[in-house]
């Protein structure tokens, strides 16, 4: 997933930046509001974390101004209070969830799984990557406008990494989502899956879009990936 962290504090972003990519995120810093607002604006993100003591535009201003500009993606305010009127402040103006400073990684990491679980309501029935479609009404597949015939698992396995393109997933993740269970290290089976995969998607004269990093995982991307 693209996070934003919009923090001015070189300590808190960096242990807070830090923590996401172990996850396996990607994630930019805005350090102060007007930049946050602006990165928030042009980019595609999955999730905000939100100072709300920030310099050029206070972290109330800056969801004020993005709610009221439409963006629908999840806000997580940090504050140094945890006074109720500031959590109600903050909700009020379309914040999501709320975490006191000094923040605790782990607290923080489990809040942000639990916004982004909430995520599917906004994702699109139908997802595009370079030539490949994914409708996932039909559960149909297309690569340069040619049906793609997929089983149900490989299928299931390339929506897995079309839900978070441009990301890494590691096997872990990849095991829970596709098989709904806990990561063989003995099994290939997903090696497997992806090679079957690859065959099928990454035909002649179309970019290949399935790579994989050894021992970390694989990222469905149309970007350069080495
Ligand atoms: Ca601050």
């Amino acid at each position: 997933m693209r996070l934003l962290l919009i923090e001015d504090e070189d300590e808190a972003a960096l242990m807070i930046a830090k923590g996401l990519r172990q996850e396996l995120h990607t994630v930019d810093v805005a350090e102060d509001g007007l930049k946050g607002v602006r990165n928030a604006s042009s980019s595609e993100y999955d999730l905000i974390i939100l100072d709300i003591r920030l310099p050029e535009k206070d972290g109330w201003e800056v969801c004020r101004e993005l709610r009221t500009g439409g963006l629908q993606i999840p806000i997580l305010m940090l504050t140094a209070s945890g006074s109720y009127q500031d959590r109600v402040k903050g909700l009020d103006l379309g914040a999501d969830d709320y975490l006191v400073k000094p923040v605790d990684l782990d607290e923080l990491l489990a809040r942000v799984r639990a916004l982004l679980r909430r995520r599917p309501l906004l994702q699109k029935p139908v997802l595009k990557l370079d030539t490949l479609e994914i409708d996932t009404r039909s559960k149909t597949v297309r690569r340069a406008g040619q049906f793609v015939r997929v089983t149900a698992k490989e299928y299931a396995l390339l929506e897995c990494l079309a839900r978070d393109p441009d990301t890494l997933l590691d096997r872990e993740t990849i095991s829970e989502r596709v098989w709904n269970e806990p990561y063989d290290p003995f099994s290939n089976l997903i090696e497997e899956y992806i090679k079957r995969l690859r065959k099928k998607i990454d035909i002649v004269g179309q970019k290949p879009l399935i790579h994989a990093r050894r021992g970390e995982g694989y990222i469905l991307t149309a970007r350069e990936f080495a």
